[in-house]
């Protein structure tokens, strides 16, 4: 089978490999949709292949790293043990998987799961490859109802419950105000989520143009671009200088953290999605802004398992609501270096790359 590996930081290449075989637990799934993420860039261009191997124990092989977290497949194979789906069926999974067993996976908390092997639970490898893996199939697979399409579907396996969950785990309301900083895919997604969810005012910052139109798509209200506005200045007065009520981190730099840090109100939170890479760490004012003292700061990694992917799915289905604009290109598995070079580049307005075998 195809499959795309990175072969050292800074290169993917397409290989000839064995198919997987699903030991117990496990399925082996056909790829019929996978995708490139903001994360994949870090894992090829920044994350040495021992952080990779932590992240996906087993993951690695002698070729390199095979990538790829977010697809669509249909089940190839069942491992023994696998009670919950069958050879044929349409499914995701959650890029980060969990054992079902440990402490954070009995409290719902699938991404942090220790009981895999990985402190942060363990990442999917290999979906843009024509077959991959699944473990603790049982626990983390969901089916994809017939009326929802994979370009759909595929949103539920990472930015689309990472997104959403922005805005959850902020504990926003009705009528809550939003601020998200860059409107990237996952940013794109957190705007989506505040519109469902029922938040008032959602202010989208970024200094790509094309991108802010997509978040006025999703439900932003203000869009602001740092190289016209100073966002802190703008969101200050569009709040009559008291803040937001929820303001989310989704790209992982130390400017948007800080930013967001001084835009929420006095009990405000700051929400944190964006993947810092290998930023050691980040750090917040004390004094001389609204951004420490009696504030929430909350970080998700992309909460996982079954029972919430079928809820996305539920919501793709049957809540009005359209997320498919977000696939700018169209291109074959067999290009995926390019789909690397395009992601990189950030050129062409492009968002999610839809990839098929
Ligand atoms: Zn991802
Ligand atoms: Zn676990």
């Amino acid at each position: 089978m195809q499959a795309c590996i990175k072969t050292e930081n800074g290169k993917v290449e397409m290989m000839d490999l064995p198919i997987p075989e699903p030991g117990e637990g496990e399925i082996v799934l056909k790829t019929t949709l996978a995708t490139v993420c903001g994360s994949d860039m870090h894992f090829v261009d920044e994350f040495p292949n021992q952080v990779l191997e932590g992240l996906a124990p087993g993951a690695g092989r002698p070729e390199g790293f095979p990538m790829g977290h977010e697809a669509v497949g249909t089940v190839h194979a069942v491992g023994a043990g696998v009670t919950r789906v069958k050879e044929g069926d349409r499914v995701i999974s959650a890029c980060l998987v969990g054992c079902g067993k440990c402490t954070e996976c009995m409290h719902g908390d699938y991404s942090v799961c220790t009981g895999g092997g990985g402190m942060l639970g363990l990442l999917i490898l290999g979906c843009q490859g024509e077959y991959y893996r699944i473990p603790f199939a049982d626990v983390n697979v969901a089916r994809v109802p017939d009326g929802v399409s994979d370009e759909h579907a595929i949103l539920a396996a990472d930015i689309m419950s990472t997104g959403f969950a922005a805005i959850e785990r902020a504990g926003a309301g009705f009528g809550d105000s939003v601020a998200i900083f860059a409107q990237g895919p996952l940013g794109l997604m957190a705007t989506a989520g505040a519109r469902a969810r029922g938040c008032g005012l959602i202010i989208a910052v970024d200094t790509v143009p094309e991108r802010l139109e997509m978040s006025k798509n999703f439900g932003a209200n203000v869009i602001i671009n740092p190289k016209e506005k100073d966002p802190v200045a703008e969101i200050m007065s569009l709040t009559n200088n008291t803040g937001v009520d929820i303001a989310v981190e989704a790209v992982g730099t130390q400017a948007t953290f800080e930013a967001a840090t001084r835009v929420i109100r006095r009990g405000g939170t700051v929400s944190g999605i964006g993947v810092y890479g290998p930023v050691p760490q980040v750090s917040m004012p004390i004094f001389g802004a609204p951004s420490f003292y009696h504030r929430r700061i909350v970080t998700t990694w992309c909460p996982g398992g079954h029972v919430r992917m079928e809820h996305l799915l539920g919501l793709l289905q049957n809540g009005n609501i359209d997320l498919t604009p977000l696939f700018t290109h169209r291109m074959k598995l067999a290009d995926m270096p390019k789909a690397y070079d395009l992601f990189r580049a950030k050129t062409d307005g492009v968002l999610k790359i839809a990839i098929t075998p």
